[in-house]
């Protein structure tokens, strides 16, 4: 397996769309909490905040975007019914990229269990699609990468190494009580993050990526 490290480029501006309160914990909190570690700026686009409980599920981003030193949030507040792949939520998502002018951009990859989560990749890749297509080429994001949730990739080809993250990222996620309450999925990604970790020779735990668009890095 080939590692991609992007160490050209220093103090990115990274874009993190999570489909979920918790799924930016779930699919990349090692390299969130990593890449704020070496200066870059994290900014989390949440797409829905639950349709019943909003205001116990954005207190707990709260708790956890300032445990973490997240620079910023954004609640779209799409509702179950709304999250749909319409001009009106890819506009909604351009104008974060906009205000955040991503470097980088995470989103969950296409193929997850989830049917939320594979409304977010459509949707995240329209608003890439379209926000590039409008932008200078010094301006425009220079990769894009998938992160897995439920369903593991079958393919990745960007290693991270989180084993001095996890216990950090184990304890933001524990944040989220009002998901941990229902399932203990936390228990299941430390140990899908143990799974990629122990594939790769002296890698304790590990975060892995599909580098889906890039132009330099
Ligand atoms: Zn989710």
């Amino acid at each position: 397996m080939k590692r991609i490290m992007p160490s050209k480029v220093i103090l990115r501006k990274i874009l993190i769309i999570s489909p979920h309160p918790d799924d930016e914990i779930l699919g990349c909190g090692g390299t969130i909490i990593k890449s704020i570690e070496k200066g870059d700026k994290i900014s989390v686009a949440y797409l829905t905040s639950g349709d019943i409980n909003q205001n116990i599920r954005e207190k707990e981003v709260l708790t956890v975007c300032k445990y973490l030193g997240i620079n910023s949030h954004y609640f779209l507040r799409l509702q179950r019914k709304g999250l749909t792949v319409s001009l009106e939520n890819i506009k909604a998502l351009m104008e974060i990229f906009e205000k955040v002018k991503p470097d980088l951009v995470y989103v969950n990859h296409e193929l997850d269990a989830d049917y939320e989560h594979r409304i977010a990749y459509q949707l995240a890749m329209q608003s890439y699609w379209r926000f590039n297509s409008d932008q200078a080429p010094n301006s425009k994001v220079i990769g894009l990468l998938l992160y897995e949730i439920h369903t593991p990739m079958e393919k990745y080809n960007l290693v991270e190494d989180i084993s001095k993250y996890i216990n950090k990222k184990m304890k933001a996620m524990s944040f989220y009580k009002s998901q941990l309450s229902k399932s203990r999925i936390d228990l299941a990604i430390k140990g899908l993050n143990r799974y990629r970790g122990r594939m790769h020779e002296n890698i304790h735990y590990a975060e892995v990526f599909q580098i889906k668009k890039l132009t330099s890095l």
